[in-house]
């Protein structure tokens, strides 16, 4: 089998974006002078990669992250290591790709077209299988995937109860809030962090599982004093305290509290997490498997995870990480952007696959006969979408 043709679809959204109070803390919000500090992680496009083999077969890989500039990586660098080569051959394409870009890649944008790329791999080998890709990683390691409801963007303290409860009575076990205050509300702010907190705890019992997502939009001291006062409100984790870079700062965070610290959303390939996992920084890794170096890497820091007791709770949702949640052992549950009016850009992927797999009674389903990725790409309401190829 051989590559003859690799496509790279840009989807802008043109059409209306829901303007809800998502306010989170970011790592712009530490500066002075900013009117929106959710502006530079707010994104309304998206970036699909199509690989066409000899045989006819076409695999679909996807990217979130800068997809602009990962377009362009593709097209510029990759396109041309790739044709003519056997997309089965994974494990060599991936080195071909990683050891070819070192100089100018190896994190962000470079590691996401690899990862696309990967993904489409990957889609292919499962199409030829006649298997699910979960079934050539892995096979299925759970009866189903457990999910936890990642939204509560809301700082309005009577919206963000009716929200909680809402999910709850959808069947969710667990759900992720945002931090609404940033470091710069100092310890008001941080006492308000602490009140939304406490109020879902009370909306929703004990019983459900409660994650604080901080966005990488906090330093160490602020960490510690929020830690030390979230204590007694049960999280299940705290997620991106820090900067991705602050490895040393979560390691000591780690020692001053009880709560498992989460992240690795914004780290790349077994090189990165093998960082995190030497300074003993996080419990919970959270990788996305489009943005980490695809399937190929993905399977490798799952097992480096196992190894030594951290847990891979993917970032994002989406078929590309549900394979590797079903097919990991590592891997306890999974991330869930529900289908919403477009609103920060992580809902868009709904907009443009068919075959996601949607929560029922807070869990989802891969189907055991559903061969590759499962996903093909919408062919009808595409109106508020520009497509640049
Ligand atoms: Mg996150």
């Amino acid at each position: 089998m051989k590559i003859t043709a690799i496509r790279t679809k840009l989807y802008q959204w043109k059409g209306p974006v829901k303007t809800i109070d998502t306010v989170f803390a970011t790592p712009v919000s530490l500066l002075p002078f900013q009117e929106d500090a959710q502006a530079a992680y707010r994104f309304f496009s998206w970036l699909v990669v199509e690989i066409e083999t000899d045989n006819g077969l076409v695999g679909y890989g996807n990217a979130g992250l800068s997809p602009d500039v990962t377009k362009l990586i593709i097209d510029s660098k990759f396109k041309s290591l790739l044709i003519g080569e056997n997309p089965l051959n994974n494990e060599y394409l991936y080195e071909k790709m990683y050891r070819s870009s070192v100089a100018y890649g190896r994190k962000g944008s470079v590691i996401a077209a690899i990862s696309a790329i990967d993904i489409a791999l990957w889609d292919i080998k499962g199409q030829a299988a006649k298997q699910p890709v979960f079934m050539l990683l892995g096979g299925r390691t759970k009866e189903y995937i457990p999910t936890y409801y990642s939204r509560l963007y809301t700082r309005n303290l009577d919206q963000l109860q009716q929200e909680a409860a809402h999910y709850k009575a959808q069947g969710f076990t667990g759900m992720k809030l945002r931090c609404g205050y940033p470091l710069t509300e100092g310890n008001a702010g941080l006492k308000k962090n602490v009140e939304m907190v406490r109020k879902v705890r009370e909306t929703v019992g004990d019983d459900v599982e409660i994650m604080l997502e901080c966005y990488m939009g906090f330093n160490f001291n602020y960490s510690r004093q929020l830690l030390k006062e979230l204590e007694p409100y049960n999280l299940r984790w705290i997620e991106e305290m820090l900067l991705p870079d602050e490895i040393h700062n979560f390691a000591k965070l780690k020692n001053y509290t009880d709560i498992p610290l989460s992240g690795g959303e914004h780290e790349y390939t077994r090189f990165g997490f093998y960082d995190l996992l030497k300074a003993d920084s996080l419990d919970i890794f959270q990788f996305d498997t489009n943005r980490v170096g695809g399937f190929t890497e993905a399977q490798k820091i799952c097992t480096l995870a196992y190894m030594n007791g951290v847990e891979v709770i993917p970032h994002g949702g989406q078929m590309h990480n549900l394979h590797v949640v079903m097919s990991s052992f590592a891997s306890p549950m999974a991330e869930y952007f529900p289908q919403t009016e477009i609103e920060v850009g992580n809902e868009m992927f709904w907009y443009i696959f068919d075959g996601e797999a949607v929560a029922e009674n807070g869990k989802l389903q891969l189907d055991d006969n559903k061969p590759g990725m499962g996903l093909t790409l919408k062919t009808e309401g595409l109106e508020h979408f520009n497509i640049i190829e």
